[in-house]
């Protein structure tokens, strides 16, 4: 049984208190208490500054919803100027660690060899990823949708024994920040791949890996995206900056 997670990416947006004051309106909100009552799974992935706030914040008001971060590093300390380690994010108590986003694969040249060893730092130290993988348009226009996937998830999962808790993010270039979320058929047929893909792999442990659609996800669209077989849940960005906003789409989660 997959428990349906939503997940939200807040990017490079938020100060420290301004993610306080997003908590504190989101704790009073219908999906914290479905998430108290396991209905569902929620998660904040935020900049680590507001991460820390976040943690306090959540300690204080005794709410449940996960801590996730955006990046980790490989090595576990020393001369790595500018990156952050699997103890620092441990420190407050972060669940999940969102590596190979796209951003960071076109804009910082992240590639899946990297994404692997970031991986393996975060199961090391107990934390689940959040495997970022999705094609361009013009990858997806050339028919190439299935390779694509599975190059990007064969390289990208090199550090993984099989057994450690993974989470797959499918998450279309074409969609992100556009409002715009890919079609039920087409965000289907792109996780069935990766379930194939990931069977191909593991083998029934496939079946246990919760695949997330990610991009153009809003309150209006989520339901349609979720009644797909192979979609267990969403990475929310820009909808998830407005607590009410992301309360709704939770919310439709449970319903
Ligand atoms: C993302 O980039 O991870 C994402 C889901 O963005 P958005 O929802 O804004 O498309």
């Amino acid at each position: 049984m997959r428990k349906t997670l939503l997940a939200a990416n807040w990017k490079m947006n938020k100060t420290a208190a301004e993610a306080i004051s997003w908590l504190n309106d989101f704790y009073g909100m219908a999906a914290e208490k479905a998430a108290e009552k396991d209905l569902v799974e929620v998660a904040v992935c935020a900049p680590f500054t507001a991460l820390y706030a976040l943690y306090q914040e959540r300690q204080r008001l005794g709410a449940v919803m996960g801590l996730g971060a955006q990046n980790i590093f490989w090595q576990e300390k020393g001369a790595f100027t500018g990156e952050i380690s699997a103890a620092m994010l441990q420190e407050f108590q972060t669940k999940y660690v969102i590596c190979g986003h796209s951003e960071r694969r076109v804009l910082l040249q992240e590639s899946s060899e990297m994404v692997s060893r970031k991986c393996g730092a975060a199961v090391n130290a107990g934390m689940t990823p959040i495997i970022c993988v999705g094609e361009s348009i013009s990858v997806r226009r050339g028919g190439l949708l299935r390779q694509w996937l599975e190059a990007q998830l064969y390289e990208s999962l090199s550090f993984w024994d099989n057994q450690q808790e993974i989470v797959v993010a499918y998450e279309p270039v074409w969609a992100i920040g556009t409002k715009q979320a890919a079609t039920t058929a087409d965000a289907q047929e792109a996780c069935g791949y990766i379930r194939q893909i990931l069977r191909e792999r593991a083998g029934d442990i496939a079946d246990d890996i919760r695949i997330l659609y990610g991009g153009g996800v809003t309150p209006e669209n989520i339901s349609g995206l979720l009644i797909c077989d192979d979609v267990d849940g969403a990475l929310v960005g820009g909808s998830s900056l407005d607590a009410a906003a992301f309360d709704k789409i939770v919310m439709a989660a449970v319903e």
